[in-house]
């Protein structure tokens, strides 16, 4: 071979944007990304990919890449040596903590990074600072979920893998906008429909892609997911169709759980919800009929005031009918980013440690204590939300983020960039000088996923390695790098070498990971957890039952008041989702010109009765304001939405950004925002 094409490498990588978590081998020539080629053996794609997966990745070379540390001098940032911009990290720690306590520090991780470099966060929170206030961005959309499964099944992964959700004879979708958000895995459930004629049926506010295909689609009243699925859960046992064989063996509490269905008539269901009462008797009639059901959803049953307990109700329909622990069937949250599934895996919550075991069980505590020599405090810490409350009571004075716009991502903006200039210290870790960075006190430059070695765990539980394609540009650094250069700055002695060490901790410490090794991750190796210790994994959870002591689900009871609604001045609701091309807040995608060239700005849309109605043409530029704030954008009118119904892809940064509107109401048993609760007014600015 030439000597030219002796310089083009082949390196398997994970992909970075979203839950399915396919695999690639990403061939580059120096730093110029030739191509990306999905593989036979990725497990999760085969041979597919979406076009983020595929053309998503030249913001690795954007000019715009922090290339090295940063300090505020005066009004302005100036560049540092790495060894000044650590010093100085942690010795404003070091006096932070000494003044107010370590409860006074917060750390919130990425959801982008490895599960690694999650594990490194919450161990420098617990160990060198000791304090649990540490939490990642599944706050801000998948906690609910895990929440709703963890309180009826034990576990709160997906209930098996992709496969499943293909071979189940009935896929449900609830607020998934799965053909734009999960492309991959939408393409799965698309070829069984046509295949084997699997049975999709679609609940959502607006009528995507999933909608139009579905056999049935369904458009229930915002935030009234909780209301059909008691509903349709209440008749299926006054008609006698649950499942009695499965749930004498497998499951506790019927009993109470059916006398809190009383109220779930079918007509208060018709009445809150808008579909009608023989379409609610066909939805159960359908369910009850089918031998195996798998049900999907995301954030538009998560981001409500009702979130968990919605989640709660998915779970208690599938138990009812015996759809679990048996191949395609079985509960499936479709997890956001790459690794929001990892990075709670791998602890950095306030509650948990790795693992999902609980900081409040002194067993767990004494064992992280004894490897770490260091005491941990008993008390859960603050999560994502309660730390922005804290920074504004004044009890939280410091705050560390890493690879997180939470300045655009988190519910009311306006707020939470109130909080970053009330901080006494504040360090933004991340590749771009993102608009939270521009609050920061010291900005790290970190490295993206190519350009370091790791693991990520996708929606389906597997983890995957990802090897170094790039080297590091400029002076940056792999996170878990960093995270080990500034413990040792504070006096410790952290010596990985690789990533693979802190994933040895990680399994010795962590009875879900104990079986989990580099070697049995080679290459397109993964491992979905739990894994034991000889390295069985585990594809399909509760094989032998339930994760409880005598090894039964729960069956758990709800109620439901409306949360809230749209009223006379604020008269629109406003419904927010992604969109295929772009992902997130467009710190990434809007930096890769190959994605910008096929959706170069983000809109608004309306419905057709309403733009006919106020006399609003394509194109016009409107500004929406809800209680805590405006935002402008460009009108796009469509039949996907209906009546008073707006959407606004989450994706639009600046101006448009919806999180000008969000504001401080959350779902009640996680603080997840409500960002699908706005309601608007809207004036037109510009008439087209
Ligand atoms: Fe990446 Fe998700 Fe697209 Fe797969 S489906 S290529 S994981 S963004």
């Amino acid at each position: 071979a030439s000597m030219r094409e002796e310089r083009i490498e082949k390196t398997k990588t994970v992909c970075t944007y979203c839950g399915v978590g396919c695999t690639f081998d990403v061939w580059t020539k120096d730093r110029k990304i030739l191509k990306v080629e999905p593989q036979k053996d990725s497990p999760a794609n085969g041979i597919s990919s979406c076009i983020k997966g595929k053309f998503g990745w030249d913001y690795v070379n954007s000019e715009d890449r922090l290339t090295k540390p940063l300090i505020r001098k005066d009004d302005y940032f100036q560049e540092v040596e790495w060894d000044e911009a650590l010093s100085y990290v942690a010795k404003r720690f070091n006096e932070i903590k000494a003044e107010h306590g370590a409860d006074s520090l917060g750390f919130i991780a990425s959801s982008k990074c490895t599960n690694e470099e999650s594990f490194l966060m919450q161990k420098l929170s617990r160990q060198v600072i000791g304090t649990n206030n540490v939490d990642n961005c599944s706050r801000y959309c998948q906690s609910p979920a895990t929440k709703g499964l963890f309180r009826t099944v034990g576990h709160g992964g997906d209930s098996g893998s992709i496969n499943d959700i293909a071979e189940a004879e009935m896929v449900i979708t609830i607020g998934s906008n799965t053909a734009e958000s999960h492309p991959v895995l939408a393409s799965r459930i698309k070829r069984s429909q046509k295949l084997f004629g699997q049975k999709l049926f679609v609940f959502d506010l607006r009528k995507h892609e999933m909608g139009q295909r579905a056999d049935r689609f369904f458009q229930p009243n915002s935030g009234t997911d909780l209301v059909w699925l008691s509903a349709v859960t209440k008749y299926i046992i006054d008609q006698g169709l649950e499942n009695r064989t499965f749930i004498d063996k497998w499951v506790n509490s019927f009993e109470e759980y059916k006398e809190s269905l009383s109220k779930f008539t079918l007509e208060y269901a018709e009445e809150l919800t808008g579909i009608s009462k023989n379409e609610l008797i066909e939805i159960a009639k359908e369910i009850a009929s089918v031998d195996k059901l798998a049900i999907c959803w995301a954030m538009g049953v998560t981001q409500h005031q009702l979130g968990s307990d919605t989640s709660t109700a998915i779970s208690n329909l599938l138990l009812i009918t015996g759809n679990y622990m048996r191949n395609g069937t079985g509960a499936y949250p479709l997890r956001g980013h790459n690794n929001v599934q990892g990075c709670s895996d791998f602890g950095s919550m306030p509650n948990f440690f790795p693992g999902y075991e609980k900081v409040a069980d002194d067993e767990v505590r004494n064992r992280y204590e004894k490897a770490w020599n260091t005491e941990i405090p008993a008390e859960p810490g603050k999560d994502n939300h309660e730390m922005i409350n804290a920074i504004h009571e004044g009890k939280l004075n410091s705050l560390f983020v890493i690879g997180e716009d939470t300045g655009i991502v988190d519910a009311n903006i306006n707020y939470v960039t109130a909080a970053f200039e009330k901080l006494d210290f504040f360090v933004v870790q991340d590749l771009f000088l993102t608009h939270t960075a521009q609050y920061a006190d010291v900005i790290l430059p970190a490295a993206p996923s190519l350009e370091k070695e790791g693991t990520f765990t996708n929606t389906e539980r597997r983890i995957q390695r990802l090897y170094k394609a790039l080297e590091p540009v400029g002076e940056s650094k792999p996170d878990w790098i960093i995270l080990q250069d500034l413990a040792n700055e504070m006096g410790y002695r952290w010596n990985y070498k690789h990533p693979s060490e802190i994933m040895n901790e990680a399994a010795s410490l962590a009875p879900l990971f104990a079986g989990v090794s580099y070697d049995l991750l080679e290459g397109y190796n993964s491992l979905q957890w739990p894994v034991e210790r000889d390295g069985t994994d585990t594809p399909l959870l509760f094989k032998d039952g339930f994760p409880f002591k005598d090894r039964k689900a729960k069956l758990y009871p709800l109620d439901f008041q409306l949360q809230y609604s749209t009223n006379e001045e604020y008269d629109l609701h406003v419904n927010n989702g992604r969109m295929l091309e772009h992902f997130h807040e467009g710190n990434m995608t809007f930096k890769s010109p190959g994605i910008v060239r096929e959706m170069p700005e983000s809109f608004i849309e309306i419905s057709t009765e309403l733009a006919e109605e106020r006399e609003i043409k394509e194109g016009a530029e409107v500004k929406l304001t809800s209680e805590a704030g405006e935002a402008t954008g460009i009108i796009h009118i469509t039949d996907r939405v209906r009546g008073k119904e707006l959407y606004l892809p989450l994706n639009a940064n600046g101006k448009s950004a919806v999180n000008y509107l969000t504001d401080n109401r959350v779902d009640k048993d996680t603080n997840t925002p409500a960002y699908k609760e706005i309601a608007v007014k809207m004036e037109v600015i510009k008439k087209k």
